[in-house]
């Protein structure tokens, strides 16, 4: 051993004790987060136990739970158990926490109980990054990814899934009555205990029916009839790979192109996106305070009446177009062939002829005008590649030229999509892998984007530092705070 660097000796008693800011560097991580919440002003951002009680024994200050929750997020310990022992042992957290160790319930309670306050934290980092000129071109591309929730796929139960449960249980019992049967008619003394064998598991297997019949009910009691039970507001989701579909919630998230941080993000239980979009663009307006915004979205946000309150509330979007006709894969022209003359509100087909407006009709509160020739399709060459029917339709809605628009201003700049891949979708990436395979930990749908809050405040935190440097943004949040 003498060869090697000796440590020093465990028992050893030093002349001078050590501080514990001499283990903590300037250019710390915790730092910042004891930099940042110190500037916070809690009452405002709705904080509970701001005024602690005259008498009983005195609680944590909510400053000290806020930075060990940050902490922990920042560093992939999300736990309040895992959290407490760090306390404990952590020389990072001792000296953030200045040695204070409050247990896992207590860490656990402030989570649970300052959603609204840690909500508003998440939006005045973003406030802080703007007042950091981190956003100056005010773009953002909006996209959603799926997150698993605290349910089990087999606690989670659709009318389809709960047939095919059924289904697969009454053919189980079936296979073991046959199977007693013939048992029974062995008679032979071994024969005994696979009968016996065979009872119980009949009797699982009935008891296990009786319950997903009281699931049924259950389930039909739901408004959206669909059930989890283990944290009610989780809901099954498709997920883009084939088969893989989940239990869990749908962020969204508005990434700033500039930075790639996140400026706006929302949970919902909603499994699409198609609704999503005016709502993620004005989030983001309004944490960006600009007037004018353009933002990103790939087809999956594709809708009219979204992309048409954008243009009114001024922000421009950028999202393909989606085709739900069959007719293109057919052989037969579709929508895109047909020319639009909007000065005579008529449609031109492929053979030249003019497609005159016929009247209107109403499908989910969006007015869609229809246009047909009366004579020319009969008569017409090439009908058999336009259409099966007596003469082609084709129906334009309302504020169609919105949806133009946008393609147009799409097909002037195609790097839009590329931008937007570029920005938004890495993101989701490394949410998902500092959350590690369970992706949420807490259950209900306000808890959850509680949670969902930390994890982007822990994001955009290590990206600004990251960009901007430990010491440099000390300094600049130094600044802003004076
Ligand atoms: S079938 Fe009718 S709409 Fe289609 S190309 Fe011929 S004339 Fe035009």
């Amino acid at each position: 051993m003498k060869r090697y660097i000796q440590g020093e000796g465990r028992n050893q008693v030093t002349l001078l004790p050590e501080c514990l800011d001499d283990y903590i560097g300037e250019d710390n991580p915790v730092r910042v987060v004891d930099a940042f919440v110190d500037e916070l002003n809690l009452i405002e951002l709705g904080f509970s136990g701001m005024s602690p009680a005259v008498t009983g024994r005195p609680g944590y200050h909510p400053s000290t739970l806020l930075k060990i929750y940050i902490y922990g997020y920042l560093n992939r310990i999300q736990s309040s158990r895992r959290l407490e022992r760090e306390a404990e042992r952590n020389v990072e957290l001792m000296w953030l926490t200045e040695r204070l160790k409050p247990d896992f319930k207590t860490i656990a309670d402030f989570r649970r109980d300052n959603g609204k306050g840690i909500r508003n934290v998440c939006r005045r980092f973003v406030s802080m990054c703007r007042q950091l000129n981190l956003f100056t071109q005010a773009i953002v591309a909006v996209d959603g990814s799926k997150f698993k929730a605290v349910n089990n796929r087999d606690k989670n139960f659709t009318p389809h899934k709960l047939e095919q449960r059924m289904k697969q249980i009454d053919e189980s019992i079936e296979r073991y009555m046959n199977a007693l049967d013939s048992a029974d008619r062995a008679q032979a003394t071994e024969t005994e205990a696979t009968a016996e064998r065979l009872k119980e598991k009949l009797a699982k297997l009935k008891d296990h029916m009786q319950c997903l019949k009281e699931t049924e009910v259950l389930l039909q009691q739901q408004p959206d009839k669909q059930l989890s039970l283990t944290d009610p507001d989780a809901r099954s989701m498709a997920t883009s790979g084939r088969g893989t579909g989940m239990v869990g919630y749908n962020v969204q998230a508005a990434v700033d192109t500039q930075n790639h941080l996140i400026v706006a993000h929302e949970v919902t239980n909603v499994g699409h996106d198609r609704t999503q979009l005016s709502n993620m663009a004005l989030k983001s307006r309004e944490a960006l305070g600009c007037e004018a915004l353009e933002v990103i979205a790939d087809r999956g946000y594709y809708k009219g009446p979204e992309i048409l309150a954008c243009e009114q509330a001024g922000i421009t979007a950028f999202v393909p177009r989606t085709m739900t006709s069959n007719n293109r894969a057919l052989g037969r022209y579709d929508k895109r062939d047909f020319i639009y003359i909007a000065q005579d509100n008529e449609y031109q087909c492929p053979a030249g002829e003019r497609l005159t407006y016929h009247g209107f009709s109403i499908e989910d509160g969006m007015k869609l005008n229809a246009y047909w020739t009366t004579a020319g399709c009969q008569r017409c060459t090439r009908k058999e590649l336009c259409t099966t029917g007596k003469e082609r339709r084709v129906r334009r809605w309302e504020h169609e030229d919105v949806l133009d628009a946008m393609q147009n201003r799409l097909d002037n700049n195609p790097e839009k999509m590329k931008q937007r891949r570029c920005t938004v979708e890495h993101v989701f990436g490394t949410l998902k892998f500092r959350m590690g395979s369970a992706h949420f930990l807490m259950k209900t749908l306000e808890h959850v984007s509680t949670e969902m809050s930390l994890h982007v405040l822990a994001y955009n935190l290590r990206r600004v530092m990251n960009i901007l440097g430990i010491s440099e943004m000390l300094k600049m949040m130094r600044v802003i705070a004076a």
